[in-house]
C-alpha cells in the first residue's frame, strides 16, 4: 500500500499511545465535529472562549486544531453555507448567524463524509469524491450556487479564500 499526502499532513504507523505529535494528540482529546459530543452548546463554548473570542471566522474554523480535522478546504463551502465572510469576526456574529455557522459546520461536513470525500481530492486509490465542492480554485469566477454571482478569491492568513460577494457580506 502506497499512500501520499498533498499540502502538509503525515501517514504514521505505531503502538497505540506512542504517538506524541501534538496535532494528533489535541485532535483525539476533542469530538469529532461529526459526533453526538458536539452539539450545538459545545459549539457555543467554543465561540464564547475568550480565547477565540477575538478572531475571525477562518481562524476560528481552521488552526489549533480547535475542530478537529476540519481544514482550509472545508470551511470554504462551510462559511458559504452560513452566509458568513472569513474575515467576519467571531464577537461580531449576530445569534442567528452563531446558530447557522454550527448548523453548516454539522451539515457540511456530514455531506462531505456521505458522499466519500470532496471531487477536489483523490482517494487512496486515486478515485475522487464525490461531494460536489462548492467554493474551490475551480469555481473561481463561476455562479455561485445559491444566487448567481461571481465567486471571487482572494489571498487572506497564508492561503486563499473563495467567497461570494453578495452570500457572504463582510
Ligand atoms: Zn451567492
Amino acid at each position: 500500500m502506497i499512500g501520499s499526502v498533498q499540502m502538509y499532513g503525515g501517514l504514521w504507523c505505531f503502538p497505540a499511545g506512542a504517538l506524541d505529535n501534538p496535532y494528533y494528540q489535541t485532535a483525539k482529546t476533542k469530538p469529532s465535529p461529526l459526533s453526538q459530543a458536539f452539539d450545538a452548546r459545545y459549539f457555543r463554548d467554543l465561540l464564547d472562549d475568550p480565547a477565540t473570542h477575538k478572531l475571525c471566522a477562518k481562524t476560528f474554523l481552521a488552526t489549533e486544531q480547535r475542530i478537529p480535522g476540519l481544514g482550509n478546504g472545508v470551511l470554504q463551502d462551510i462559511l458559504l453555507a452560513a452566509k458568513i465572510h472569513p474575515k467576519h469576526k467571531l464577537a461580531t456574529l449576530t445569534p442567528p448567524e452563531r446558530d447557522a455557522l454550527f448548523t453548516a459546520v454539522k451539515s457540511t461536513l456530514a455531506a462531505m463524509t456521505d458522499q466519500g470525500g470532496r471531487d477536489t481530492e483523490a482517494d487512496l486509490f486515486g478515485n475522487p469524491g464525490g461531494y460536489r465542492t462548492r467554493m474551490s480554485r475551480y469555481t473561481v469566477d463561476r455562479p455561485c450556487p445559491d444566487c448567481e454571482s461571481l465567486i471571487r478569491k482572494a489571498s487572506f492568513m497564508g492561503g486563499s479564500i473563495y467567497c461570494c460577494p453578495a452570500c457572504q457580506e463582510i
